[in-house]
């Protein structure tokens, strides 16, 4: 049995994580898309850098909640044979002990340069320009997908859609591509799809089972029954 398990920000949402669109979408009065694209750094990088400097203190704040305790557990009795694809930004599953996880968007602990292309681990804050651990160079930025550009590792996520059984997406709107089309890439390849989320989303007809509830309870209670029937 092979697993790819798509995780948003409903996931995220339940350990404190603020997801701005709940906000109203604004961030200190500007529009979260003013401040997620290469054009907005280009035209204000300090506000740009605040903004993830900000989303990093709140996500150290953040705490795992039992849907990311049970991923791990699923990883550890699947192995190799989940993987975990995730369009957050935060380190929530890896701090709740999943190993095998693609961030798709980039990750708020890492730096990219703009010099060398390096992706470092953030030492402190990046309005405060740090030099590049690698060239020197002080064009460190946030290295989190914006709009406009390409998530990270989609042949990789692709080929391992393709190949699998099951298909579960937690969390997520269904509003962003491309991995709002990953049900359809799965479901073509022949894998049970099931979603898992707090209300119904744009994608919800697509899927083959559709279980709604707070990840924290959903989450767990479909990890249980998928490790029974693995058994
Ligand atoms: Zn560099």
């Amino acid at each position: 049995m092979r697993l790819v398990v798509l995780t948003g920000a409903g996931i995220s949402a339940e350990s404190g994580v603020p997801t701005f669109r709940d906000a109203g979408g604004l961030w200190e009065g500007h529009r979260v898309e003013d401040v997620a694209t290469p054009e907005a750094f280009a035209r204000d990088p300090d506000t740009v850098q605040r903004f993830y400097d900000a989303r990093r203190r709140a996500a150290v704040l953040a705490e795992p909640n039992p849907a990311h305790d049970a991923l791990a557990r699923l990883e550890g009795e699947l192995g190799d044979d989940l993987l975990v694809v995730t369009q957050n930004v935060d380190d929530l599953h890896e701090r709740a002990g999943s190993r095998r996880v693609v961030h798709m968007h980039g990750d708020l602990f890492t730096a990219l340069c703009n010099a060398c292309g390096a992706r470092k681990p953030i030492a402190g804050e990046l309005i405060d320009r740090p030099p590049c651990p690698e060239c020197g160079e002080r064009m460190l930025r946030p290295d989190v997908v914006w709009f406009g550009e390409m998530p990270y590792e989609l042949d990789l996520i692709e080929e391992t859609l393709f190949t699998c059984d099951t298909f579960a997406a937690i969390g997520t709107s269904g509003a962003v591509y491309p991995a709002a089309g990953f049900v359809m890439t799965a479901a073509e390849a022949g894998a049970h799809t099931v979603e898992l989320n707090l209300a119904a989303s744009d994608i919800t007809p697509l899927f083959d089972e559709v279980r709604h509830g707070a990840a924290s309870l959903v989450v767990p209670e479909w990890v249980d029954e998928v490790l029974a029937a693995h058994a």
